[in-house]
């Protein structure tokens, strides 16, 4: 697997040029506020003069899900980028319109359903085009860092196309406590990014708009293991001893039954037994309670933290 020596070379984004040996902060003016304000993106390049892989760390795609730009903040401020080999380029926040707008979209638009992109097209289409133009033909892999949304929590968990025997490697490095092959989305960034040839892995955790301390630092664990695999930063570097990653091999979501209100009765992440009562769906203005029930015995993979449920309704994303 991964079949080539790695061999980083001077980065150019946007007519900037990083060399071997430097590293430096670079600024993508992207628009304007309406009231005149420039909305730049930022983009952290460190380079370093040992050869060794180019990776792509990216948060935010989604400008709801909080937990990616903290976790890619916070590895800035620890330092956890001071790498002895290789490049690591580091975008903790691409989508701001949606951050601003507390919204996973930009501009009402998915980015991340948005590639290829285009010079002329809408907003995202533009930040699609440049971020695969100017940033991702100079990476050799990419972990690409999101959370559940509308209020699901996905238990930490990393995602990886099926096909790619490489991204398959690198889920298997990261560690985080469950993995699995996921189907590529039409014009997301990983679909794109496999045209190319360019493994990405998708690490879930959490739920947008809340900080969730576990997700973060499963994250950053899983990215520092993948740092360290390829000799990129010091042993010296502790990272907790990985659990166990489970391989879920199939998933499904459980749906509401009735509509109420949903007691959930297990944790996130918990292993289930077949028949094991794990919520309740209360009649909103009486007593009658409507037992959810574990279809299989596996694992709480995500769980909707919203109480009002109708009838259909994602309850627990149940992996097997
Ligand atoms: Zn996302």
């Amino acid at each position: 697997m991964f079949n080539k020596e790695f061999k980083n070379e001077e980065v150019i984004i946007r007519g900037e040029r990083v060399g071997l040996g430097e590293s430096k902060l670079i600024k993508i003016p992207l628009d304007r506020l309406p009231t005149g304000t420039l909305i730049e993106i930022p983009v952290y390049v460190f380079n370093s003069e040992k050869p060794g892989p180019t990776i792509l760390l990216q948060g935010g795609l989604h400008g709801d899900e909080v937990n990616s730009v903290e976790l890619v903040r916070r590895m800035l401020i620890d330092k956890s980028y001071k790498i002895h080999r290789g490049c690591v380029i580091v975008l903790p926040l691409l989508n701001i319109f949606g951050f601003l707008d507390f919204s996973r979209e930009m501009h009402g638009k998915d980015v991340n359903r948005s590639f290829p992109g285009s010079k002329r097209g809408s907003l995202a289409s533009r930040l699609a085009y440049y971020l695969m133009k100017e940033i991702t033909k100079n990476v050799d892999f990419a972990i690409d860092y999101h959370t559940g949304g509308a209020q699901r929590s996905n238990y930490p968990q990393i995602r990886y196309t099926p096909e790619d025997e490489n991204g398959k490697m690198l889920a298997d490095i990261f560690g985080s406590p469950f993995r699995f092959g996921s189907k590529m989305i039409a014009k997301s960034f990983r679909n794109e990014c496999f045209r190319y040839g360019i493994p990405v892995i998708v690490y879930e955790g959490g739920e947008s708009l809340r900080l969730d301390e576990y997700a973060i630092q499963e994250g950053i664990y899983g990215t520092l293991r993948v740092l360290k695999h390829f000799n990129m930063i010091s042993d010296d570097v502790l990272i907790p001893e990985e659990k166990k990653s489970i391989l879920i091999e199939k998933k499904s979501w459980l749906r509401a039954r009735a509509a109420g209100i949903f007691n959930a009765k297990v944790a996130n992440g918990a292993m289930i037994k077949k028949g094991a009562i794990i919520g309740f769906i209360m009649d909103t203005y009486g007593e009658t309670k409507f037992p959810v029930k574990a279809p299989k015995d596996g694992y709480i993979i995500a769980k909707n933290n919203f109480p009002v449920v109708n009838l259909g309704d994602p309850l627990f994303h149940i992996g097997y």
